[in-house]
């Protein structure tokens, strides 16, 4: 049943019409598929640009179903969080990622730092920083190799934001802002919050060569970032000519494309195992 709202949207009653069977499927297996073993975490590197060095990896959530296929994030994620199966997901993402560093320390491959993505609802419950002070020990990983990624928006719009935030800050995790520069940019929050990174979004760096604006915003961004005394790392490098304006103007770390895509585990050690930064 599909039915134009007042204002012309359309909107679905979930029982009937094949959007709706579609969700319904799509629900059903995702809730069984942690315990199916068809999730799995891949791990995009970030470099340090002149070097080249692994300064660590972000854990990029996959779901591999028999029955539908790769199921990107930006699919299966909003879902989580509308089902109420996030807190799950997102604890099983952290207790996962958390080993992974375990498992290359003792395979020889020192990775840095492992950051971490929180989705809105994972955050605005009470109870997050207790999580993480459990996941941490049962893996004995120091706090200061785990990094939480949080947007601007799920700061904002999160009553008690700044409790959380100070909450993981005593248990001595990082935390960046994700995405930064693309939703409420408050700069008043930014200098009452215990963050120690910015992450300029991909969509300024995409255009930096072409598009003034773009270029304006990235070297805001990082003018900023040095101001308050913040690391910044742009996402979404893709060319070396991104990565050179990006050096010429004071931003020495990077994630992309042109360094390496989200890499299974295994693909990090083979090609990350000869480094021996720390
Ligand atoms: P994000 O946190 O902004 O992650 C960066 C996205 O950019 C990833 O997409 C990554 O694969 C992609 N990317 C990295 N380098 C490049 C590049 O050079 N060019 C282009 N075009 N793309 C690049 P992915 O893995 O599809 O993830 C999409 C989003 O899903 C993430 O955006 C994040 O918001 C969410 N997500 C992923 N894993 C998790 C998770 O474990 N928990 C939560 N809550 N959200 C997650
Ligand atoms: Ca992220
Ligand atoms: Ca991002
Ligand atoms: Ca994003």
């Amino acid at each position: 049943a599909k039915a134009r709202g007042r204002n012309g949207y359309a909107f679905y009653a979930p029982s009937m019409d094949g959007e709706g069977v579609e969700r319904l499927r799509l629900e059903a297996l995702l809730r069984r598929a942690i315990e199916k073993n068809e999730i799995w975490l891949a791990y995009q590197p970030q470099v340090e640009i002149d070097s080249g060095l692994l300064i660590g990896v972000e854990a990029l959530v996959r779901w591999n179903s028999p029955e539908l296929g790769a199921v990107g994030p930006d699919r299966f994620i909003p879902l989580a969080e509308d089902i109420g199966f996030i807190n799950q997901l997102g604890g099983w993402v952290l207790e996962e990622a958390c080993r992974q560093m375990k498992c290359w320390d003792l395979a020889g491959l020192y990775v840095p730092k492992i950051a971490v993505n929180l989705s809105a609802r994972q955050f605005d419950r009470g109870g997050l920083a207790a999580t993480v002070e459990r996941v941490l020990r049962e893996t004995s990983l120091p706090a200061h190799r785990l990094q939480l990624e949080v947007t601007e928006s799920v700061i904002m719009n999160t009553g008690d934001a700044m409790q959380y935030i100070n909450d993981l800050h005593a248990i001595g995790v990082e935390l960046a802002i994700d995405d930064f520069g693309t939703g409420y940019s408050s700069l008043a929050y930014l200098k009452q919050l215990p963050v120690q990174t910015l992450k300029i979004d991909r969509s300024f760096i995409k255009d930096i060569s072409t598009d003034a604006n773009d270029e304006a915003i990235a070297i805001a961004i990082i003018q900023l970032g040095k101001s308050m005394n913040l690391a910044v790392i742009a996402e979404g490098v893709e060319t070396v000519e991104q990565a050179a304006f990006l050096l010429r103007h004071g931003c020495r770390r990077a994630q992309g494309y042109l360094y390496a895509r989200p890499l299974a585990p295994a693909q990090v050690l083979a090609q990350w195992g000869q480094n021996k930064n720390a």
